[in-house]
């Protein structure tokens, strides 16, 4: 073992979660080592919608969304769509997933997630000014939008909470959304403004930032598909390719693909995709001045510095289907009726794998078969909202301190 002071680390995975882990553990004095198959950041990390969701903790596996699943599934353009033929696998993960939705500790787990979520906009000013990249944080408020008084009600409970836990979110009638954003279609009524969040502005972008300045502060990246995991004499080994790399602790952070990686050391973990898209428009050719989700179909626009993203859907298909042009379509029609009269000339076209555990907590703790070994992965929808604080966790856990926050729920003994 090196010196507690000084160990060396190796995390797998530089996607937003692995990289900021990674800069963590450096910034603390550890020689770490991160490894990814392709260029950092350019997983689910690089096409998400970029906001900082810090009151979006109501976890999804709720009695309010199986509720709403079997209507969404319905809808050609709605939020959720199943490959029938992907039914069958997935069967026993839904089933956990409806039971996670049944029990009777949502309050319990929701105030796990905002935990992790509460402080982002703030530890994401802290880390750009670190990395010199603060012009990619923007600190604003978000609109929640619906058609209907309907879809304005069922949201009601979710604000409830948010306010209760001392978020400011103000009720909008038409004439004050119309005020606020007049490039938004006159279909929708009604409108929740929720204040003090935040978002960025090109998140591929943040994640190069970070690299770049774990690099520029000793971190060592190595680029390479990890084929197998092991430990010999109380140090873990990694190998990747012909090369086989040492250090006395491990971080897997693989997003969606760290259940792969971790059957390798024999732990079998639940964890499946929901699959999400983006159609990027680099010339919307108009105006609208803050994040907006349209609340009844469940995506959002985002004002990223180069054009809008509108993104969204959950697609539930695995990680090996193609991407799916009907969702794309879907999107961009829904995109379209949003903003009437965006342009979607030259719009690109995304699909990224969001890790998800069917009751909607991540997993952030020490391997159950192996001390050395972190797991740093599933956090859904809020990877890029969580993943300040779960860097500091992962580095409590690395340098054996007891961790800020109380992380029980976060142990993967839960799904074993
Ligand atoms: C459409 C959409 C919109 C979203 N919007 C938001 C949002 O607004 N706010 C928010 O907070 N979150 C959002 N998310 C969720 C967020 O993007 C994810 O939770 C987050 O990016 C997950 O980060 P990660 O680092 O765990 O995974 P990833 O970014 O996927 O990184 C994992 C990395 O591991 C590497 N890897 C995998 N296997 C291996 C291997 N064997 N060897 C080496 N490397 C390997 C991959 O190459 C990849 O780079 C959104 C997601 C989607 C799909």
């Amino acid at each position: 073992m090196g010196d507690a002071r000084s160990l060396k680390v190796t995390v797998i995975g530089a996607g937003i979660i692995g990289v900021l882990s990674a800069l963590q553990l450096q910034r603390e004095g550890h020689q770490v080592t991160l490894i990814d198959a392709n260029k950092p950041g350019s997983g689910c990390s690089a096409g998400n919608a970029g906001i900082l969701a810090r009151s979006s903790f109501a976890p999804l596996s709720s009695p309010h969304s199986l509720l709403q699943a079997p209507g969404w599934l319905l809808k050609a353009n709605g939020p959720l769509s199943i490959n029938w033929r992907y039914l069958l696998r997935i069967l026993p993960w839904l089933l956990s997933y409806f039971n996670a939705g049944l029990r009777g500790d949502l309050r319990v787990r929701g105030e796990a997630l905002w935990q992790l979520t509460d402080q982002s906009v703030e530890m994401y000013q802290s880390l750009t000014a670190f990395a010199n990249c603060s012009e990619l944080i923007a600190r604003t408020d978000y609109l929640q939008v619906y058609r209907n008084k309907k879809g304005w009600r069922k949201a009601a409970g979710d604000m409830q909470w948010r306010r209760d836990l001392g978020f400011k979110i103000d009720d909008l009638d038409a004439p004050a959304l119309r005020l606020l954003e007049p490039a938004l279609s006159n279909a929708y009524q009604y409108a929740h403004l929720l204040r003090d969040h935040g978002y960025v502005k090109d998140p591929q972008a943040l994640v190069s930032a970070l690299f770049n300045k774990f690099c520029a502060i000793g971190g060592k990246y190595v680029q390479g598909e990890v084929l197998d995991i092991g430990q010999l004499h109380h140090r873990c080994q990694v190998t990747i390719d012909s090369e086989i790399l040492n250090s006395d602790k491990l971080v897997i952070a693989a997003g969606a693909f760290s259940a792969k990686l971790i059957k390798l050391t024999g732990v079998d973990i639940p964890l499946e995709t929901e699959r999400g898209y983006h159609v990027h428009c680099p010339e919307p050719q108009l105006n609208i001045s803050r994040p907006i989700m349209d609340g009844d179909l469940k995506f959002f626009v985002t004002p990223m510095r180069s054009g809008y993203r509108f993104a969204g859907v959950v697609e539930f298909a695995g990680l090996d289907a193609p991407l799916n042009l009907r969702r794309v379509a879907a999107l961009e029609k829904n995109a379209r009726q949003m903003l009437p009269g965006v342009n979607t000339k030259n719009a690109s076209y995304w699909l990224g794998f969001r890790p998800t555990l069917a009751d909607s907590l991540p997993v952030i703790c020490t391997a159950p078969d192996n001390p050395n070994l972190v797991y740093a992965f599933g956090h859904q929808h809020l990877g890029l909202t969580c993943a300040p604080m779960t860097a500091e966790l992962v580095a409590d856990l690395i340098s054996g301190r007891t961790p800020q926050l109380d992380i029980s729920r976060f142990a993967v003994q839960r799904l074993l």
